[in-house]
């Protein structure tokens, strides 16, 4: 018994032993084969390889660097695809702890997700390259900007004084000039989180109507997804400040009665009837929209105030009265809203001409038409090329045909 005992014992150590000895002689061998492997099926390599990698003394630098960038341009295969977005940037900034040649390319890829409209995954990315690395200039830029468009202050504030002394781009320097008279006010706006809103608003106002705008926000999200397919990717940030408030910051703009400019800035007082809110709401909302589906790169006024007038009017069924006004051509549209916004006359007509092409290219190729060629947006920003690929017909051929059926109105 007892030495059937020790016989037991001293099997369970050999066993060990061996177990611990084959580890010893069958360690993971990091050499060409192991690398061209990992990248067969990339979902594999984790930040524990990685790592391994990068301690390995048994391949060259070269070879690593190499491994590196074919792991990389494997990864960036995933950016655009929305679905698999994610991966991508999670797997990039990971490597990008042990290659950070790539983070110029990461900084362009945030750069392109930030201008989506994607704020909050944009902020918790470059938190996420933050803990391992120090961000540069423009991604300090780009945080701060995160911070300013998800209407985060506190933190846009307290983060930005720690960069007294960097060598900021004139760009940011300009936007800090033009936001100093916004924050004082703003600090003290209280929030109404709604489905794919962020309502901050002056605390001199009437909650209800708060929520009754929160409401016409979401009628103008189903409806705009209805007709063009576009769905916000990200909660968009909407201030409502107390009339005098807003006309004191936008005094160029005495006339609006609302604007976009990365958030949605509308103007109210308790003595308006709010439902004549819902045309305004309607259109800066579809400003929104146009700017994260075109990743803000579309500047025809003819296109994105035709756009906005058309969702403005499906309010009143499309009925939309032509102004007692003279009308322009078409090709001149843009001129007026780049030089002569302050020629009433002219500036109706432009917005309700813009409309006319936009409803003359929804009833003839459809509304989703429309959804589409501000989509291609995203890759090119030659708009004959995307015309003639949605309508068949370039800028100057459907100028052309409206400047037709405007004569015969
Ligand atoms: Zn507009």
């Amino acid at each position: 018994m007892k030495i059937a005992k020790k016989t037991f014992l001293v099997l369970i150590l050999i066993f060990i032993l061996t177990n611990c000895a084959n580890k010893q002689i069958n360690p993971i061998i990091i050499d060409d084969q192991y690398l061209d492997n990992l990248l067969v099926n990339i979902s594999d390599i984790n930040d524990e390889i990685l790592e391994n990698i990068y301690n390995s003394n048994s391949i060259s630098p070269l070879k690593k660097q190499k491994f590196y960038l074919d792991y990389f341009n494997k990864l960036r295969f995933f950016f655009n695809d929305k679905y698999s977005q994610d991966y991508y940037f999670f797997a990039s900034i990971t490597l990008s702890k042990y290659f950070p040649q790539i983070t110029q390319q990461l900084t362009n890829d945030l750069i392109i997700l930030f201008k989506q409209g994607n704020y909050h995954k944009t902020l918790y990315y470059i938190n996420q390259l933050e803990r391992h690395s120090n961000l540069s200039t423009e991604l300090i830029e780009l945080k701060c900007y995160c911070y300013y468009y998800t209407q985060n202050i506190y933190d846009f504030v307290q983060y930005h004084s720690k960069f007294k002394n960097e060598n900021f781009s004139q760009q940011f320097r300009n936007f800090l000039k033009k936001i100093s008279n916004e924050l004082p006010v703003e600090f003290y706006f209280m929030t109404h989180t709604a489905r794919n809103f962020e309502i901050h608003y002056s605390n001199s106002l009437k909650f209800e109507n708060i929520q009754i705008i929160a409401n016409y926000l979401e009628d103008a999200v189903n409806y705009v997804n209805r007709i063009f397919g576009w769905y916000p990717s990200d909660k968009i940030t909407v201030l409502i400040y107390e009339y005098g408030d807003y006309y004191k910051q936008h005094d160029i703009l005495n006339l609006s009665s609302g604007l976009f400019d990365g958030k949605i800035r509308i103007p109210l007082s308790n003595n308006i009837a709010i439902e004549n809110l819902k045309q305004t709401i309607f259109h800066e909302y579809a400003h929104s929209m146009q700017y994260q589906v075109a990743s803000n790169s579309m500047r025809f006024y003819w296109l994105t105030e035709g756009i906005a007038k058309y969702v403005e009017a499906s309010l009143n069924n499309l009925n939309v009265a032509k102004p007692e006004v003279e009308l322009i051509k078409f090709s001149e549209i843009d001129n007026v809203f780049n030089f002569e916004k302050n020629n009433t006359d002219k500036l109706r007509a432009a917005y309700y001409q813009a409309y006319l092409i936009v409803k003359y290219i929804a009833d003839n190729f459809g509304e989703r038409t429309i959804g589409e060629i501000i989509k291609k947006f995203k890759y090119s920003n030659n708009i004959d090329k995307i015309l003639k690929q949605e309508i068949f017909i370039d800028t100057n051929e459907l100028f052309r045909n409206l400047n037709f059926l405007v004569e015969k109105l």
